[in-house]
């Protein structure tokens, strides 16, 4: 079956169908959000339930580099990192130019130790802290992350602490219906199998953790025009259903032109280079040997600034000490795997790979180099005074623009809670992660790494209690 096959998301009002089957909380996405959400709702109390549209749970969580920011960890404690929530928020308003919620911002940033000590301690993930290089924007080492950088194996541990915690997890099962009562009262859930069958979940409380709208050509058309023709990295499963039911119950949605996008997806491989070869004195050039950019002000606003070079695409530079700290990224390697990454011994030769023009490289590379030792400064602003220069052999690879995930969606209350036009919470309908409203501001500038998967654990973690307390507080009724 096509996503055009599929029934569309839809509100049905009125009497609850005989459901197949009920739990207290009901989760939608088996994603960072939907592990954290039923982990935090089972461990309060409730019987919980999730659905996965796909046969195996492959999100964007999977797809990730899985590196969670958090600050006042006592992984960064023990590791003699100081860190405080403070900072980590500041760090999040100052990226977004403070035009994203920032409530919700010094909020998630209080609860970020809890949840990965959470996830540390008592969900045994096992997580560290990446002390060695440090993202955009992030005034402290706050990335926190299992041994191979690889989303695959964080959502690995958290669907093994979903299945310690007995939780029930049903696979090959698309939501497609929100059954409403009363108003605004969700009462169940339809799916949809891949057969075309269908079933209908009862609940007391719904977490929507099904993610954004990466995945659908109409959404973006709508909302991130910009976007619609680039390579999107992200799961192609999210199909936005969140915003879409949301809007059918009369539910905020904000900042739906926001996304994350990514400057140095390897193409035509598509696989995405760790970007510490860059905040390591790495830079790009065009096809005309020529730097186009301040290629670390984010790995998001980058995506937009190589696609606009001539064929989208951009060749990335960097050495071998780049290199290898890009390669703790799973993804990283698998571009040197697959020959993505090119060595050049000098400039000559990295000229006669790339195919740039000679004369123009070889003082592409003279400036930086000039830069990285303070005697020139830099057109585009960018402070190269931080590393040493770039020493040969070089390594570079081409590269274009990508979308990994959109930063819109259901404007949500510090428990996760779906807020209404009016910013009246809906009764028990929560969201995280991609389904809600992320914290990077209007644009693509706004993100700073790790957004994703510190909306998603922490809301996730948070909306799952609260869904949690809803559930009970309704058995009260
Ligand atoms: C290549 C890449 C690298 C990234 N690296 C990082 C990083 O290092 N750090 C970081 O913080 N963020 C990163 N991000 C962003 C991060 O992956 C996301 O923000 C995060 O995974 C979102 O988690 P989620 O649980 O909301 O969504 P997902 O992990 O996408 O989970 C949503 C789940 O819902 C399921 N689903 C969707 N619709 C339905 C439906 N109707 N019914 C049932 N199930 C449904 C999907 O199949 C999916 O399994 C990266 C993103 C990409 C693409």
């Amino acid at each position: 079956m096509t996503e055009s096959d599929h029934t569309p998301a839809r509100v049905v009002r009125g009497e609850t169908p005989t459901t197949d089957i009920a739990a207290d909380v009901l989760v939608i996405g088996a994603g960072a959000c939907g592990c954290c959400a039923a982990l935090g709702a089972a461990e309060a109390g409730s019987t919980v339930l999730m659905v996965e549209r796909d046969r195996r749970p492959t999100g964007s969580t999977s797809l990730s580099g899985g590196q969670i920011p958090a600050a006042g960890t006592g992984l960064q404690h023990a590791a003699g990192v100081e860190d405080t929530a403070e900072i980590l928020a500041g760090d999040l308003i100052k990226k977004a130019r403070s035009q994203n919620d920032e409530t919700i911002a010094r909020h998630i940033a209080a609860q970020s130790a809890k949840t990965v000590d959470w996830l540390a301690s008592k969900h045994k993930v096992p997580l560290s802290v990446v002390e060695n290089f440090r993202y955009p924007g992030h005034s402290a080492p706050h990335m926190h992350a299992t041994p191979s950088m690889d989303g695959s194996e964080l959502l690995t541990c958290l669907l093994s602490a979903v299945a310690d915690a007995d939780i029930d997890l049903v696979t090959d099962a698309r939501a497609t219906t929100l059954f409403v009562e009363d108003g605004l009262l969700v009462s169940a859930v339809g799916i949809e199998r891949p057969d075309g069958s269908r079933e209908v979940i009862g609940c007391k409380a719904l977490v929507l953790a099904c993610n954004g709208y990466g995945g659908s050509q109409a959404m973006l058309k709508k909302y991130i025009p910009a976007m619609l023709n680039a390579h999107y990295h992200g799961h192609t499963g999210n199909q936005g259903e969140a915003v879409q039911w949301g809007l059918a119950l009369g539910c905020r949605i904000a900042d739906m032109g926001s996304y994350q996008g990514h400057g140095a997806v390897v193409t035509p491989q598509m696989v995405h280079l760790g970007w510490a070869c860059i905040t390591n004195g790495g830079y790009q050039a065009n096809s005309e040997g020529l730097r186009f950019s301040h290629e670390n002000e984010g790995y998001s606003e980058q995506a937009m600034k190589v696609l606009a070079q001539p064929g989208g695409v951009a060749w990335t530079i960097f050495d071998q000490t780049g290199h290898e700290l890009g390669a703790q990224m799973h993804a990283h390697r698998e571009a040197e795997e697959i020959g993505a990454i090119g060595t050049a011994a000098t400039v000559e030769e990295l000229a006669a790979k790339t195919g740039c023009p000679p004369d123009a490289l070889a003082k592409t590379v003279a400036d930086v180099e000039a830069m990285a030792k303070g005697e020139l400064p830099d057109p585009f602003g960018r402070d190269f005074t931080g590393k040493p220069p770039l020493s040969p052999p070089y390594r570079f690879a081409r590269v274009t623009g990508a979308l990994f995930h959109t930063q819109g969606g259901l404007e949500v209350d510090l428990d996760g809670r779906v807020l209404l036009k009016d910013g009246s919470p809906c009764p028990n309908l929560f969201a995280g992660g991609g389904a809600a409203r992320g914290l990077s501001g209007p644009a693509d500038w706004g993100y700073l790494s790790g957004s994703g998967l510190l909306m998603a654990t922490n809301l996730g973690r948070l909306a799952g209690k609260a869904a949690a307390a809803c559930a009970k507080s309704r058995d009260q009724l």
